[in-house]
């Protein structure tokens, strides 16, 4: 995928911030790594929201492209469904990449670009859906979420299997 500016003016719903942080929280929490918290009402300014982990450092470098790129690949999948409109997926993902990933498309470039790899993780999150979207309207609603918020919400969905991403292989834990 080329990221290319859309034609339209997209206006970045709070909605489609929290769906994108959560895309986040439930690929980390696939992965089986905690997350310290979820926000959307980050003290940095300049961002939208911010999903943190413990020990970021020891995420394998994969395994945190594959996080990255499950932001906006979440984001994608909720804009594509609730906003009817002329453009196909991937133009909604080119908008998510351009609106609020682009640190999500530095570290998950690769992943970002690689059609399969779009195709597996949109099917993931399509498969977890409702826990995604009711973990993002709680996240709406009061603005930050704990790391055991974070697990307790999108543990069943994360399921043990869902880490056979990459080319069947696991992440390095
Ligand atoms: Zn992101």
């Amino acid at each position: 995928m080329t990221p290319q500016p859309r034609q339209t003016e997209r206006v970045e719903s709070k909605m489609t911030v929290a769906v994108h942080e959560i895309g986040h929280a439930w690929a980390y929490t696939s992965a089986g790594l905690r997350l310290r918290y979820a926000t959307i009402r980050p003290r940095d300014a300049r961002l939208t929201g911010v999903c943190r982990p413990w020990k970021p450092r020891e995420v394998a470098w994969d395994t945190y492209a594959w996080i990255g790129a499950a932001g906006p690949i979440a984001e994608a999948v909720y804009t594509f469904n609730s906003e009817p409109d002329e453009f196909d997926f991937e133009d909604h993902l080119t908008a998510a990449v351009l609106t609020g990933g682009c640190d999500d498309y530095e570290v998950a470039g690769h992943m970002l670009d690689a059609a399969d790899v779009i195709e597996a993780l949109r099917d993931q999150l399509t498969q977890s859906w409702s826990a995604i979207l009711s973990t993002a309207e709680r996240l709406l609603e009061v603005g930050t979420l704990t790391g055991v918020e974070l697990w307790t919400g999108l543990t069943p969905a994360a399921g043990r299997g869902n880490v056979a991403y990459v080319k069947g292989r696991r992440p390095a834990q």
